[in-house]
């Protein structure tokens, strides 16, 4: 799960890790107020989204006066934001947040993630801030420290030592990287944190070191511990077949081929993604209905792919272990008379009472295609859609 830049400075200010003053506005006025106490003399209005590249796409702006905030939160809200991260249909801008500006004389790199091939949360750092760590992973890789923390002995300074030389900091400034090396590690693993990542992490003109931008990812299976952080998921910026499927405990992701995927058991479906692939076509969705496939659960699933425009096939390929065949069969069988799918379905079925669930389909009087193995059924939907297209 993400959350907006502003959200996670809140939770890292908790920590004690350097950010500036400022609040979330809805409105222009709100905006002014929040400069207004902030007060001094600079201000920075940054478009809120779940995406970075922001000030590239005119997301964030420095303003020097409270009419300036006005304009540029005037400007901001409500506006389509297109960065390189939002493809090219952009983001709606609902939010915006107002900070207090600083003076910028250098500007680094600093992130922290779960490394799965070292089972370590491993610290990122390079002197090239506020550009895509990407592109300097690409061009210039020996500018990138990355350094991992063993979970059994923890944080120690040494750790915040290696990236502060690394970084080029001197004086003050080590000490203070330091203790923030520690502080994020902190977060990262008491909030259950996937990705942080602080670009740029500043030294403003006092030399002091400051965190101008975050982005945080938290782990979803960890979410049950963290209600705080759950009370930030922002759904405007969630895909909407995605939340809608969360509802009905569908684990769906959309994708951008044509064939929509019913499947139980998140490795059968990548398989069933795999094999659609290999016969020619492309998968629509990634979706696990779980072990139940009641007829309710089978209809919120057709609901939730057909909702997506680019589906022109449906490829159902379950596995009867625990659940019969026919149980199953019955319910795809009610779903579709229920509703109008209105495109090939293909359907697959193996298990308990296989062949009871095929007669079922095959005497429904539907459109229904019943195949024998996963070859066979990512075939017949292929051949399906092309015929029809
Ligand atoms: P992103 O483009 O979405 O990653 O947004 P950032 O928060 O990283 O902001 C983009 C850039 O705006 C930064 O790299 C800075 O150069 C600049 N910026 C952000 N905040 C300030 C500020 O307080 N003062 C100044 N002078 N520049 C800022
Ligand atoms: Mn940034």
């Amino acid at each position: 799960m993400n959350i907006h830049e502003y959200q996670a400075k809140a939770v890292l200010r908790d920590y004690g890790v350097p950010v500036a003053s400022g609040a979330v506005a809805f409105s222009p006025e709100e905006a002014v107020k929040t400069a207004k106490e902030i007060g001094g003399a600079v201000w920075v209005v940054k478009a809120q989204i779940h995406a970075g590249g922001r000030g590239k796409g005119g997301g964030v702006t420095v303003v020097k006066s409270i009419d300036d905030v006005r304009a540029e939160a005037k400007r901001m809200l409500g506006m389509t934001l297109v960065t390189h991260q939002t493809g090219p249909a952009g983001k709606q801008v609902n939010r915006i947040f107002v900070e207090e500006g600083c003076g910028i004389e250098r500007e680094l790199y600093l992130s922290a993630l779960v490394d799965r091939a070292t089972s370590r949360v491993a610290f990122i750092c390079s002197t090239e801030g506020g550009m895509d760590i990407e592109e300097v992973a690409a061009k210039t890789p020996e500018k990138i420290l990355t350094l991992t923390i063993d979970p059994a002995s923890g944080y120690s300074g040494f750790h915040g030592r290696k990236v502060a030389y690394a970084l080029g900091l001197k004086g003050a400034q080590v000490k203070q990287c330091v203790a923030l090396i520690g502080n994020l590690y902190k977060v990262v693993t008491e909030k259950d944190a996937s990705l942080l990542e602080i670009n740029p992490l500043v030294v403003t003109g006092d030399g002091d070191l400051l965190c101008l931008d975050a982005k945080m990812n938290f782990d979803s299976n960890a979410l049950y511990r963290h209600p705080d952080i759950v009370d930030m998921r922002d759904l405007d910026e969630e895909d909407p077949a995605e939340v809608e499927a969360s509802k009905f405990d569908l684990n769906y992701i959309k994708l951008d081929g044509s064939i929509g995927c019913m499947v139980n058991g998140a490795g059968l479906a990548m398989s069933t993604m795999d094999i659609i692939k290999l016969y020619g076509s492309s998968p629509a969705n990634f979706l696990d209905v779980g072990g139940g496939a009641s007829k309710e659960q089978v209809m919120n699933a057709f609901k939730i792919i057909l909702s997506d425009d680019n589906v022109k096939g449906i490829l159902v390929n379950i596995f009867g272990g625990i659940m019969r065949c026919d149980i199953i069969a019955e319910g795809i069988v009610a779903a579709a008379k229920e509703m109008d799918i209105g495109v090939p379905l293909v359907v697959r079925l193996e298990g308990t009472n296989v062949d009871l669930g095929k007669k079922i389909l095959n005497d429904s009087g539907l459109a229904i295609v019943s195949a024998d193995n996963l070859d066979d059924a990512a075939q017949k939907i292929v051949a399906q859609v092309k015929a029809a297209a």
